[in-house]
């Protein structure tokens, strides 16, 4: 999967579905859509940006492709497929489900839109997570890192618990670990005891995994700090719930205990933390010759929108601008509100300016095409943007550039980016 992928394609002739997709999509995730009638619209979309899509849904039965030709087309240019469709024969249904698609989900009432764009949310939200693989047979390790990729899944794998520990410290930030019992050098059993010394179970799930039988196996791995147990074989859907609620639950958790670092409005940083992390990060990109982009962002006549619509949709608005910050953003970049209508934005490793630039003119017509949507009002909204590439002797002195930059964004007319020229 292309890292840079960030739209969705539907396919799907019946209009009003294709619709309520679209605008499910768009409204809820704040995500590009392309929408498709036929295979034939589908190849001109794919013909021209096939590196775009990080996932497709799909409706099987279309009017030049009636038994879902359209699937492997999709899969071949490595797209993952989500398939919504109607009743269709047994055959076709097992066809499908040996195909390393996302999910199948059939259509019965628009509840299942709902469904497509929560396992959408997830793909998304599961970009940059990182879960650890830990088997010692190499074909068993390999259909789990396999399942876990085509979710987004950021996936690390060891073959014993000896190498599986080694993996874990140079990477904390992983959440789930995945581990067979039985395995030479160190087993699940011990992996699991060692890795309890330094994460607790709300802080690092992990799953034990063995083959069926083996009762006192299960109740080993729990007894030594494993959050669950998948007994093999299994069929892919068991995995995959297993897997997305053991990862709810310690995000859900890790959201909780970094409140403090957290704006109460919006769930973004706040400025006591991008003063801590990001003069790490700043020496850090020195020490190793990382480039960082520093952004300072400001909405436009933020003080009108309140006078005009009252405090309580200033707040809305300030929420709806945060989310898209956070779902354009890449897990490293760290976004702050810093201010009442302020943010600033740290990307680490934007190799080439010209990328710096398409990221934030992407930002900034994000917030005017994604407007507050209220009852039967929109209030629009645009951002004024300055950014700086110029590495320099603090992260204060970024900074200053970058607002440098954002106050001539603002002069030359506001809902601009602008680059600080030294
Ligand atoms: P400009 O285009 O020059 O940025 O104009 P502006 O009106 O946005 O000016 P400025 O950035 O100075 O205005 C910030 C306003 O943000 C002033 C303040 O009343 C409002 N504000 C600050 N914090 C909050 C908040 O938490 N919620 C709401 N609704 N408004 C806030
Ligand atoms: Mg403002």
């Amino acid at each position: 999967m292309n890292k840079t992928a960030k739209k969705v394609l539907v396919v799907e002739d019946s209009r009003s579905v294709n619709e309520q997709l679209v605008l499910s999509i768009g409204s809820q995730l704040y995500i590009d859509v392309e929408a498709a009638y036929s295979l034939e619209e589908a190849k001109q979309i794919l013909d021209t940006q096939s590196d775009k899509f990080f996932v497709a849904v799909l409706d099987l039965n279309l009017p030049d492709a009636p038994n879902g030709e359209i699937v492997d087309f999709v899969l071949d240019i490595g797209i993952p497929p989500i398939i919504l469709t109607g009743n269709i024969s047994d055959d076709l249904h097992d066809t499908m489900m040996n195909k390393p698609i996302i999910d199948y989900v059939l259509k019965r009432n628009l509840n299942e839109i709902e469904y497509v764009v929560e396992i959408i949310r997830r793909l998304r939200d599961n970009r940059g997570r990182k879960v650890l693989v830990v088997d010692d047979s190499n074909s068993a390790r390999e259909l789990m890192v396999s399942l876990l990729r085509r979710y987004n899944l950021e996936v690390f794998e060891a073959s014993n618990g000896h190498d599986a520990l080694k993996i874990l410290d140079d990477n904390d930030d992983i959440i789930l670990i995945i581990t067979d019992y039985n395995m030479p050098k160190m087993d699940g059993m011990q992996l699991t005891a060692k890795v309890r010394k330094k994460f607790s179970r709300n802080e690092l799930a992990i799953i034990g995994i063995s083959t069926t039988g083996s009762g006192t196996i299960s109740l080993n791995l729990l007894k030594s700090g494993a959050n669950d147990f998948l007994p093999r074989p299994f069929i892919h859907e068991e995995f995959y719930c297993r897997v997305n609620q053991n990862i709810d639950a310690v995000v859900s958790y890790r959201i909780l205990t970094d409140a403090a670092d957290r704006d109460f409005l919006t769930g973004l940083f706040n400025r006591k933390y991008i003063f801590k992390t990001g003069e790490k990060l700043f020496q850090n990109a020195k020490r190793s010759n990382f480039t960082l982009t520093v952004a300072m962002i400001d909405i436009d006549y933020f003080k009108m929108i309140n006078d005009t619509y009252g405090h309580q949709v200033g707040d809305m608005v300030l929420n709806n601008v945060a989310s898209i910050f956070f779902e354009q953003l890449r897990a490293a970049d760290v976004i702050a509100r810093i201010g009442g209508d302020e943010f600033c934005l740290l990307c680490v490793n934007i190799d080439k300016d010209s990328d710096a630039e398409l990221l934030f003119e992407r930002l900034r017509k994000m917030i005017t095409d994604y407007p507050l949507e209220i009852k039967d009002q929109t209030v629009s909204v645009t951002v004024s943007i300055g950014y700086t590439t110029v590495l320099r002797d603090t992260l204060d002195h970024m900074i200053r550039d970058a607002d440098t930059a954002l106050y001539e964004a603002k002069e030359k007319g506001r809902n601009k980016v602008v680059r600080f020229m030294e």
